[in-house]
């Protein structure tokens, strides 16, 4: 049997496992399962329901969820009916959840719950209407990240940017025959989660998620790895490291395993190195990229010879078709080996971040007569290769999650009872390991300084992700300041010690 296909819609590639596969887990997740027929038929069924539900009021469909087998019908349904999708994970607060349902216009907000009501009791009609579906330039999804005002910035990707980013996927790693089971760690809020999402999907594999209950409990968290069948790893590196504490973790564990595809934040020699140890049939690949690039566009497989060679790592060699520049201020290209800024031009580079001129015409631009996006990030290319070198902003990657210190900053002034606050990044063992937040309250509060704290920072996980809030709280009368008026960040990183 010949299955490649690696032309037309994504969508007919997506559709065509379930006649090449229909018994084919397409899904496993807490417990639960779709195989490839069920995930067709459904997805189908659940786009005529919308189709007939919104008729023509405008707007993306909203699907708010965890890992249920329910998201990726939600998805598939929303782009087969012309609409982009906005994937928000449960953990979430539901003040930024309204937040983003408004954010996009979404037409409609979709629950793992609805979507097994409206299969249960929709039956589709005699004669099934031919929908019009997402096309070239059209949204296919909106991924929204933090903003450093406080306000999440929905980053959109179009279907041709995320057909441009899986055909280098598929063709890099010749992902082309079903039989691969791709692990889904990261969140669907998360870009880095499109990587195995559609890598699974158009290769006709199986997407293991894991669940955030999993996730909390090592002895669960194992069991479900062990069980997994799992051939291709996707996560940040901090999954991995975490995972690699257990020392069985190894091939024994998962004896499938052929590669391992890091993104997101640095990936440490050690762990690729300690990785290519306890799996040695496998491969390491580090790639980067940010979600306005879609997922990732630079590549590299770190073997043996790559780390015996370069300390820190590099994050690859530029995708086909895609310039990866590292230039000056004017978007000049800088001399090989000197530092600058991090460039992406290329069809993978989203059209913008929805409704925010103002910030598009500050990042997004064109270069060598493509859209080009400014990383923010510093680099370096030697030899063809891209060197990660840190972030011009106060944009950071704690646990692989992607947070301005300004958004946390915004959120926390925006509490009647501060009247300002400094968040700054803790260091362990040179990673970022936690959130300090030094704060001026707007008048003394009772209790002790930890009873303050406990109760600033519920209030703030109404109004953020647990991810994001500082683990740590100083209050202050007032902070240092620089000569320029500002709060002296250096000075108060000194306090961390
Ligand atoms: P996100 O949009 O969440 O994927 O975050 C994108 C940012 O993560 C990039 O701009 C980089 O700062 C960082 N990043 C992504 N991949 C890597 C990598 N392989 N190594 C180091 N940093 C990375």
């Amino acid at each position: 049997m010949t299955t490649s296909l690696v032309t037309g819609h994504l969508l007919d590639r997506i559709d065509r496992w379930a006649s090449l596969c229909p018994e084919r887990m397409a899904v496993t997740s807490g417990g639960r399962h779709l195989n490839w027929r069920e995930l067709v038929s459904h997805s189908e069924t659940l786009a005529c329901w919308l189709e007939q539900e919104l008729g023509a009021r405008p707007g993306p469909v909203a699907v708010h969820g965890h890992k249920e087998p329910e998201m990726l019908v939600a998805f598939l349904a929303a782009v087969k009916c012309g609409r982009a999708y906005v994937p928000m994970d449960v953990s979430i607060p539901e003040a930024r959840v309204a937040k983003i349902v408004e954010g996009a216009g979404a037409a409609l907000v979709l629950t793992p719950k609805r979507v097994s009501e409206v299969l249960a009791g929709f039956s589709l009609p005699a004669e099934v209407p031919k929908l019009r579906r997402v096309e070239g330039k059209d949204p296919f999804y909106i991924l929204f990240t933090s903003g450093s005002t406080g306000e999440p910035k929905g980053v959109v990707i179009t279907l041709e940017n995320l057909t441009s980013f899986t055909d280098w996927l598929l063709a890099e790693h010749k992902f082309t025959e079903p039989g691969e089971t791709f692990l889904n760690q990261a969140p669907f809020s998360f870009d880095l989660s499109v990587m195995d999402l559609y890598g699974s999907l158009l290769s006709g594999g199986t997407l293991a998620c894991i669940t955030k209950d999993e996730l909390s409990n090592l002895k669960l968290l194992y069991q479900r790895l062990a069980e997994s069948g799992v051939t291709c790893w996707v996560s940040t590196p901090s999954f991995a490291q975490m995972c690699m504490i257990e020392k069985g973790f190894r091939s024994e564990m998962l004896p499938h395993m052929r590669r391992f595809l890091f993104c997101g934040e640095t990936l440490a020699p050690e762990t690729a190195s300690q990785l290519l140890e306890r799996f040695p049939e496998a491969e390491v690949w580090n790639t980067y990229g940010p979600t306005e690039a879609t997922v990732a566009t630079t590549s590299v497989r770190v073997n043996r010879g790559v780390l015996e060679k370069y300390s820190p790592l590099p994050v690859g060699y530029p995708m086909p078709g895609t310039h990866v520049v590292v230039v000056d201020e004017g978007s000049v290209p800088v001399a090989e080996g000197e530092r600058g800024e991090i460039l992406i031009a290329g069809p993978n580079v989203s059209p913008g971040y929805l409704n925010r001129a103002d910030l598009n015409a500050k990042v997004f631009t064109r270069y060598a007569g493509l859209p080009a996006y400014r990383t923010g990030d510093w680099g370096r290319s030697k030899e063809g290769l891209i060197f990660f070198e840190g972030r011009m902003d106060g944009q950071i990657k704690m646990n692989g999650y992607r947070i301005e210190l300004g958004d946390m900053e915004a959120n926390l002034r925006a509490l009647p009872e501060i009247a300002d606050a400094v968040v700054l990044p803790v260091e362990k063992h040179g990673k970022i390991d936690s959130l300090a937040a030094f704060v001026v309250l707007a008048e003394a509060l009772p209790g002790s300084e930890f009873e303050v704290a406990a109760r600033v920072k519920t209030r703030l996980g109404e109004r953020v992700p647990p991810y994001m809030v500082p683990r740590k709280f100083h209050f202050m009368d007032a902070f240092p300041m620089t000569p320029n008026g500002k709060a002296d960040r250096r000075a108060l990183a000194a306090r961390l010690g």
